[in-house]
């Protein structure tokens, strides 16, 4: 990378945001883990405003942002989730990550440069059954990303978003047995994906080589996607 930079990830103590903390540190970037897990070297609950601004008042500017965090919800039909997960699922994977962009944004606008990678879901864009609240979580996560990619275009800071499949994290371990052999089963490539897989796309959008794309979804599925 042709920068020193600083980063913060989301969710970076489990899966993704971890496997994309390495791949960064790999790079030569300065890494700081954002999660509500103890060892974190920023422990906050993304969903929470107030902290989320302050830890980004005491890490100061940062050129990365990746937004890891995320919970699943409940796996039931529709019209079975209680309201309250549905609050819940929005408050993490959509407040915070609008929360975090809020936070880190402005001094990547004033710094001139930056780059933002939301880890959003083909959830989001297809829909998975009895997954009604992540689904339409995710969706959100495009629409803020593809929002803000072109709020931020001529700025230096570019905004994308990564719509993964399944891939095998400790996420996965909460999912619906019957839920995940199902979007297991619409990956043509016949497995699931690994997370330093998905690092790898995170670490090219996270970096100065990554330079037309914003407000863009990246989809990384194992051919699943089609649109
Ligand atoms: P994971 O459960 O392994 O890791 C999630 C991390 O986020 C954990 O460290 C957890 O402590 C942290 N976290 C959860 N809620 C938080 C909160 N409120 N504040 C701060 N930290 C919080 O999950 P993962 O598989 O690594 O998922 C990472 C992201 O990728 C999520 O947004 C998920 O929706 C998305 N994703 C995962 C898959 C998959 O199959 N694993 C597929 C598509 C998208």
């Amino acid at each position: 990378m042709g920068r020193l930079m600083r980063a913060v990830v989301t969710g970076g103590m489990s899966g993704l945001g971890a496997a994309a903390a390495a791949r960064l540190r790999a790079d030569g970037v300065e890494v700081l883990t954002l999660d509500l897990a103890a060892g974190a070297d920023l422990q906050a609950d993304v969903s929470d405003a107030g902290a989320v601004r302050a830890a980004a008042e005491r890490v100061g500017a940062v050129q990365i942002l990746v937004n890891s965090a995320g919970i699943v919800g409940p796996s039931a039909p529709l019209w079975e989730i209680p309201p309250a997960d549905w609050e819940r699922v929005f408050a993490v994977n959509v407040r915070g990550t609008f929360n975090t962009c809020q936070a880190f944004v402005p001094a990547m606008i004033a710094g001139g440069f930056g780059r933002i990678v939301n880890i959003a879901s083909i959830a989001g864009k297809d829909g998975n059954p009895n997954m009604s609240p992540y689904s339409a979580s995710k969706a959100a996560v495009i629409g803020l990303t593809k929002s803000l990619g072109k709020e931020l275009a001529t700025t230096g800071v570019l905004a994308n978003t990564i719509a993964p499949a399944v891939i095998d994290t400790p996420m996965n371990a909460a999912t619906d047995p019957a839920a995940l052999a199902h979007i297991t089963g619409l990956i043509p490539m016949k497995r699931v994906g690994r997370a330093e897989e998905v690092a790898e796309l995170i670490a090219w959008l996270a970096s100065d080589k990554m330079t037309f794309s914003t407000g863009a979804v990246y989809d990384i599925s194992g051919g699943r996607a089609t649109y």
